[in-house]
C-alpha cells in the first residue's frame, strides 16, 4: 500500500495480496450439491471469476451473471436479475441459487436481498441473496459471507442428520478430501463439511456435458446444520456476521470452537483431540502413526530447516497455519503478511508461535508494500500463492508454492497442506527448495553418490 506524493492522504494498492469477495462467494457456491451462483452486475465480474478459478482447479466452471447494460447501471438491475434466474432456473436445473452483489451492483445501491424474496415466491428453486463487502474485502469475506448465507437463508429441517458442523477455509480439494478422511474416522457419516468443492472442482472426467457438476454438501444437512451439537471453524479472526459457527451459536445454540489451522503438529493436535472429546472415540492408529511419521521426518529434516527465515503471505489464517508449522520445525517466519485489513493480526500470529518472532508482521499488504519491506533482509524462502512469483524472481528468493491460487504450475487444488499428512508434504516440499538452492549455489555441486 502506497501513499502517493501528489495526495499523501490517498493510499493506492498495487497488486493486491487477495481477490475480490465475489470470488470468494462463487467458490463456496460450488461447494454446495446442485448450486448455482449469479454474479449480480457486469458479465465481466462473472468471466474474470471463471478465468482466475479455472486457471487454478483446471476444471470446466460455470458462473451466471445478471449481465449489466448502460441502461441497468443507471435504473437498476431488477429486470436483468429476473431473467437471469429464469436462464439458469432453465438451463441448469439447481436446487439451490445464490445471488452475490459486486461492485456494480452495490454502487448503484440495489436491493439484491428483496430482489431474490419477490423472485423466490414465484420459483421452486431457492434463492439466497449474498452481499459481500465488495469494496473492502477479499475473497476470504466473500466466501464466509456466503457460507453463513446459505446456512442462515436455507430453509429449516427438524431432522437430525449430523452431530459436528465442520467450516474449513479455503483449502485444496486433497484438504478437503483428507478432513471428509479424517472427521468420519470419528464420527461416521454424522458430520457436514461446508463447503465441499473436493469433487465438484476436482471430480473425474465426465462422459458427456453435466451441467452442474456432482459433489458438494448436501442441502439436507444444510437444512439440518442449525440441530447439530458443535461446530469447527478455522479462521477465529472473522467479523461474527460471516462467521458460520459463531452465528450457529448465537441463533440457534450449536457450541463453536475456532481453531487455529490444522497445519503442523500442535494445530492438527488441537483438532483431533476436539474431535475425540466430542465424538466420544479414540484417534484411531492410522492418524496416531501419521503422526509419529511426522515426528520422525521433522527430526530428519531439522538440520536443513533449522536457523533458515522465510516470508509468509496470502490468507491471514493460511499465513497462521504455515508460520506455526516454521516455528516447529526451526524456520523463523521473519515476515508475515495477509491482504485483508485485520487488527490483531499481529496477537493472532503470536499466538500461534512458541520458538521464534517475526520481525514484521502486516495485514491489509499488497505485493509492492511486501517488495518494500524485504528490501535489505536476509530471507531464505518465500511461501505462498503463486503470485509471490515476481518478487522471488526479482529477488533471487525461492519461492514454495502453496495455498489459493497457482496458477503457473499444475496441482495446486491437490496438494494437500492440513494435517499430519498435509505438514509431510509441506514440510518435505520446504526442505527439498532448501536443498536444491544449496546445491545451486554450490560451485562444484554435491550429491550422495
Ligand atoms: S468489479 Fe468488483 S466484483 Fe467485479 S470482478 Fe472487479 S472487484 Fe470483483
Amino acid at each position: 500500500m502506497i501513499k502517493t506524493s501528489e495526495s499523501p492522504d490517498y493510499v493506492s494498492t498495487t497488486n493486491p495480496c487477495k481477490v475480490c469477495a465475489p470470488l470468494g462467494v462463487s467458490l463456496a457456491i460450488k461447494g454446495i450439491e446442485s448450486a448455482m451462483s449469479i454474479m449480480h452486475g457486469s458479465q465481466g465480474c462473472a468471466t474474470y471469476i471463471r478465468r482466475y478459478m479455472i486457471s487454478h482447479f483446471k476444471e470446466p466452471l460455470d458462473i451466471a451473471s445478471s449481465s449489466f447494460s448502460e441502461t441497468s447501471a443507471i435504473f437498476g438491475g431488477k429486470t436483468n436479475l429476473m431473467a437471469a434466474i429464469e436462464n439458469v432456473n432453465a438451463k441448469y436445473e439447481p436446487k439451490l441459487i445464490a445471488v452475490a452483489a459486486t461492485c456494480l451492483s452495490e454502487t448503484i445501491g440495489d436491493d439484491v436481498k428483496a430482489y431474490c424474496a419477490e423472485c423466490s415466491k414465484e420459483s421452486n428453486t431457492e434463492i439466497i441473496s449474498i452481499t459481500p463487502p465488495p469494496f473492502g474485502g477479499a475473497h476470504l469475506d466473500g466466501f464466509y459471507a456466503a457460507v453463513t448465507s446459505v446456512l442462515m437463508g436455507k430453509s429449516k429441517s427438524d431432522k437430525v442428520r449430523q452431530k459436528i458442523n465442520i467450516f474449513p477455509s479455503i483449502y485444496s480439494t486433497a484438504d478437503l478430501r483428507y478432513m471428509h478422511q479424517l472427521v468420519s474416522s470419528y464420527f461416521g457419516e454424522d458430520y457436514m463439511l461446508l463447503p465441499d468443492y473436493s469433487q465438484t472442482l476436482d471430480g473425474g472426467i465426465w462422459g458427456e456435458y453435466v451441467p452442474i457438476a456432482p459433489g458438494g454438501t448436501p442441502l439436507k444437512k444444510i437444512s439440518s446444520a442449525h440441530l447439530a451439537k458443535t461446530s469447527i471453524g478455522f479462521s477465529p479472526f472473522l467479523k461474527d456476521e460471516i462467521n458460520p459457527g459463531k452465528t450457529l451459536e448465537s441463533e440457534f445454540g450449536v457450541d463453536f470452537f475456532g481453531l487455529r489451522p490444522p497445519i503442523g503438529i500442535r494445530g492438527c493436535d488441537d483438532l483431533t483431540q476436539l474431535l475425540c472429546k466430542k465424538s466420544g472415540n479414540k484417534t484411531n492408529d492410522y492418524y496416531l502413526q501419521e503422526r509419529a511419521r511426522l515426528v520422525d521426518a521433522y527430526a530428519d529434516c531439522h538440520k536443513y530447516t533449522f536457523g533458515k527465515r522465510a516470508v509468509v503471505y496470502g490468507d491471514a489464517d493460511f499465513v497462521a497455519g504455515i508460520a506455526s508449522f516454521l516455528d516447529e520445525v526451526g524456520i523463523t517466519p521473519v515476515i508475515c503478511a495477509c491482504g485483508t485489513p485485520f487488527n490483531e493480526f499481529e496477537k493472532y500470529i503470536d499466538s500461534c508461535l512458541e520458538f521464534t518472532k517475526p520481525e514484521i508482521v502486516r495485514a491489509n499488504v499488497d505485493f509492492k508494500t511486501l517488495d518494500e519491506l524485504l528490501e535489505g533482509m536476509d530471507v531464505d524462502l518465500l511461501i505462498g500463492n503463486s503470485k509471490g512469483y515476481r518478487i522471488s524472481r526479482d529477488r533471487n528468493i525461492p519461492l514454495v508454492r502453496c495455498g489459493f491460487p497457482i496458477h503457473d504450475r499444475v496441482g495446486g487444488p491437490r496438494f494437500q497442506h492440513i494435517g499430519y499428512g498435509g505438514t509431510m508434504n509441506l514440510l518435505d516440499h520446504v526442505t527439498n527448495t532448501i536443498l536444491t538452492t544449496k546445491q545451486n549455489e554450490s560451485p562444484v555441486g554435491f550429491s550422495y553418490q
